[in-house]
């Protein structure tokens, strides 16, 4: 069985720990590689290296790191097919899908790109007579990302890029599920011209998690995941005095008020309630269908159901691939029934699909008549089911939206302008669409969920990547004349 290891300092180690995991294809159900996983002390060696390797690349030039970013982003851009097909293997994401998401890795890598106009300081003149004062950004020294399954390549560029840029030397701790693509990655930052150390991998679980949140030299953890892991991480790293972001679990509402266009709001659903496979943060969960439109629309879902093509991620017909576990297959099967047995309307039962008893899949679902007191609608499935709660007005679904403890996105569809803008001042989300399923920020700005979607100050990537990957200094300065010095013990004045 092949092994994925670590990198460490610009090199490719094997696990000692003795502890493995396996990883699979999810399309077969086939094991298909062991991952190693880190022990306490390997991590230390990761984080080590990333320590030994700060002094150096913080005082590398804003020109030459915007310089091997460039590299970098042109490095991926040529191996992205490579990219995408170790993604499809393990995530089992389709091939156009995972060529989508390096490309939003992508993006995050050009606007690091722009690191010597990001980090541009401000400065006032002569705020006193004769003083000056300036801000600047510095590097946090080493940082760390730890990763989700669900976006292997895009997520640690969500965070790397940034961190690197800025100044700081990375870890990176990705999903123990599909931890293939972050290899390809370190090789990829090394041919660029990284030195060493700069970027680092360490594969595993809970126990290389635990010793980055506890480790003294680690000065900031970014975390994507689950909101019960996040919880702990935001808990456990601010206890031991780092600065952490962590994006968590989601539930996204999508409001189709009576005035939608039915075709336009039917194909938005079914692209971002079964695009990988429901397996995404900011997939649409669930349809708050107000006033008389539920019936019309779940016609129009019902109808587009059969034609999604399921199938193998690299058959170049297939438009949704397979979950990425066997429990958690089963997991998502689980509220077909207990959506039947607490009262839902199984429209579409994804255990019904013929491929349902190969490898990890399950067909796109469709419950009707949720309320938001069923598991159906209480627990992140994060699968392809699309959960329906039907409600008599608008003020209806805003306050359904409001009570969820999530506040990923949030998305309506209708045609009325004053509506849509109405909804943008009421929601609470931290991302909105507008006639938009899925509306992931680009990389020049920045992605957050609000509530329990995110533990911490800052969003991630774009503008509060780099705050959150720097600190500020301000600076004041005088260059005064020695022969007008004296002593004055009044406290500094500028008037
Ligand atoms: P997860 O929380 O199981 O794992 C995330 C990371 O935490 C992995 O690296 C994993 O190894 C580690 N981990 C898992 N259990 C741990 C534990 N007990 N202690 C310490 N570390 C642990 O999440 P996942 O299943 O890989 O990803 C899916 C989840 O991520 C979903 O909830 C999804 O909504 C969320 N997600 C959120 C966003 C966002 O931006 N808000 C983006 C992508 C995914």
């Amino acid at each position: 069985m092949e092994r994925i290891g670590h990198y460490v300092g610009g090199k490719h180690v094997p696990g000692e720990s003795g502890r493995t995991g396996p990883v699979f294809n999810p399309a077969t159900g086939e094991q298909t590689h062991e991952v190693d996983f880190a022990s306490a002390e390997e991590v230390d060696r990761a984080v080590e290296a990333a320590r030994e390797a700060f002094p150096g690349w913080r005082a590398t030039s804003l020109s030459r790191r915007a310089e091997l970013m460039f590299r970098l982003r042109e490095l991926m851009d040529q191996r992205k097919a490579d990219i995408a097909k170790i993604l499809t293997a393990q995530h089992g994401k389709v091939f156009s899908d995972a060529l989508g998401e390096v490309g939003r890795a992508l993006e995050n890598v050009e606007y690091a790109c722009g690191i010597p106009n990001l980090l541009k300081g401000g400065f006032s003149e002569q705020v006193s007579t004769g003083y000056d004062v300036y801000s600047i950004r510095q590097p946090l020294g080493v940082v760390a990302g730890l990763t989700p399954f669900n976006f292997p390549s895009m997520v640690p560029m969500w965070m790397a890029a940034n961190a690197m840029a800025c100044g700081n030397t990375f870890v990176l701790k990705p999903s123990e599920k599909d931890p293939g693509a972050s290899l390809l990655l370190a090789d990829l930052v090394a041919e660029a011209g990284f030195p060493e150390g700069v970027f680092n991998v360490v594969q595993g679980d809970k126990v290389a998690v635990d010793r980055i949140l506890e480790h003294p030299d680690v000065e900031a953890v970014s975390f994507v995941g689950s909101t019960p892991v996040a919880k702990h991480v935001y808990e456990t790293g601010t206890k031991h005095h780092k600065r952490v972001q962590a994006l968590a679990g989601a539930k996204n509402h999508m409001v189709v008020l009576p005035d939608a266009d039915i075709d336009l709001t039917a194909d938005a659903a079914v692209s971002a309630g079964y695009g990988s496979a429901g397996e995404r943060c900011m997939a649409i969960a669930t349809i708050v269908a107000v006033g008389g439109v539920a019936d019309e629309l779940l016609g129009a879902i019902e109808a587009r159901i059969p034609k999604v093509k399921v199938g193998d991620g690299m058959d170049p017909d297939s438009e949704m691939g397979p979950l990425i576990t066997r429990e958690h297959r089963d997991r998502v099967a689980s509220y077909m029934e207990s959506g039947a047995v607490q009262g839902a309307t199984i429209r579409v039962d994804g255990r019904e699909h013929e491929l349902f008893e190969t490898g990890f899949f399950f067909g796109p679902a469709l419950i009707d008549d949720v309320t938001a007191e069923m598991d159906c609608y209480r627990d992140e499935i994060f699968g392809p089911v699309l959960t329906v709660v039907r409600v008599d007005t608008y003020d209806r679904a805003v306050e359904l939206i409001d009570r969820n403890p999530w506040g990923n996105g949030a998305a309506i569809f209708t045609r009325d302008g004053g509506a849509a803008r109405q909804f943008q001042f009421d929601v609470s989300a931290g991302m909105v669409g507008i006639n938009v399923p899925i509306p992931v920020p680009v990389a020049w700005f920045s992605f957050g969920g609000w509530k329990e979607s995110l533990f911490g100050d800052n969003h991630m990537y774009g503008p509060e990547g780099v705050q959150f990957f720097t600190r500020g200094k301000v600076v004041t300065a005088r260059w005064p004349d020695p022969a007008t010095s004296k002593v004055d013990l009044g406290f500094p004045r500028t008037r």
